[in-house]
């Protein structure tokens, strides 16, 4: 069934006890995956309204299967936070982008992405010493702790374990912290009375998706209201069309990103993107 229809993740559909059988089997060959070397990081940027220039970058993680090719993470995070995985790979992202991002700091100083975004898993932000692991990793990367901006989801925050504390220790510790996805979870706004972030990304789906006509754009032009009010910033997630871009800037976004101002890709072509933007 793996290969039918042409899109091989279609077996999520296939027979339930196949794809147990199947998820099991991804699932042992994800445990070797940080072993085998076989994970990666690219990084989408993340621009000003309405001039496009990037100000900084999302870090999205790849996991290239010896036999599968690249599998999707909206397929693979989810697994690995299933098994617990998570909380080593989430480990080796944060480590991995923390030294990115110190070395860029380093190497091209006022011209580096300001930010540097990374997605934390509610696993990890669930891990009683997840504070002291960053604390750790800052140390031995050397990286400006605010040139990180942690990516949390609302599931992730209101889960068990002391997710809340964690995001509130972060802040008081000067990182930064955004909620992700907003507006898909079940209490998305009651949510931003308890739990303080710097950063809202509002979701695709409001933008660019399936929600995004009259209501989304609704729901966008509210929530920038809210930001402010809360003095938190805002970035639309999705953005594909000059279009949306348009009308956000004009809803009074002044951060996005999506498709329109680049794809995420390696580390190396975000430098060349710097040394082409310098050379202007
Ligand atoms: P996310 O955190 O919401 O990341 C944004 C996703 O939207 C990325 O998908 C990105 O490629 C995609 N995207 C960006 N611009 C556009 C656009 O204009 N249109 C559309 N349709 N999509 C756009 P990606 O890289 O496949 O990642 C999917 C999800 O996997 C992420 O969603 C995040 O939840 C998870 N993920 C990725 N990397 C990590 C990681 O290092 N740790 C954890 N815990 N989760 C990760
Ligand atoms: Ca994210
Ligand atoms: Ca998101
Ligand atoms: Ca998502």
């Amino acid at each position: 069934a793996k290969a039918a229809g042409g899109d091989r993740w279609q077996w999520f559909d296939a027979a339930h006890d196949e794809q147990a059988q199947e998820e099991a089997r991804l699932g042992d060959d994800l445990d070797l995956a940080l072993l085998r070397d076989e994970m990666f990081l690219l990084f989408q940027p993340i621009v000003e309204l309405p001039s496009g220039r990037p100000t900084g970058v999302e870090v999205l993680l790849r996991w290239r299967h010896p036999t599968l090719g690249l599998v999707p993470p909206d397929v693979f995070v989810p697994l690995a936070e299933r098994t617990g995985r998570i909380v080593d790979i989430g480990r080796w992202v944060l480590e991995n982008a923390s030294r990115q991002a110190a070395l860029w700091q380093h190497r091209y100083g006022e011209r580096a992405p300001a930010k540097v975004s990374i997605n934390v898993s509610a696993r990890q932000l669930a891990e009683p010493g997840f504070v002291a692991e960053v604390e750790d990793i800052l140390a031995r990367t050397g990286v400006d702790r605010d040139r990180l901006l942690l990516e949390v989801t609302e599931t992730a925050v209101l889960g068990a374990g002391a997710p809340l504390e964690a995001v509130r220790e972060l802040r008081e510790r000067g990182l930064r912290v955004a909620l992700d996805d907003f507006g898909t979870g079940q209490s998305s706004l009651s949510l931003l009375l308890t739990v303080p972030v710097d950063v809202l990304k509002v979701d695709k789906s409001f933008v660019s998706g399936e929600a995004a006509g009259q209501a989304g754009a609704v729901i966008v032009e509210h929530l920038i209201g809210f930001t402010n009010g809360l003095r938190m910033e805002a970035v639309a997630e999705g953005v594909e069309t000059e279009d949306q871009a348009q009308r956000l800037h004009e809803a009074g976004y002044s951060l996005a990103q999506g498709f329109l101002f680049g794809r995420p890709v390696t580390a190396e072509e975000i430098e060349s993107g710097l040394l082409t933007a310098a050379a202007r």
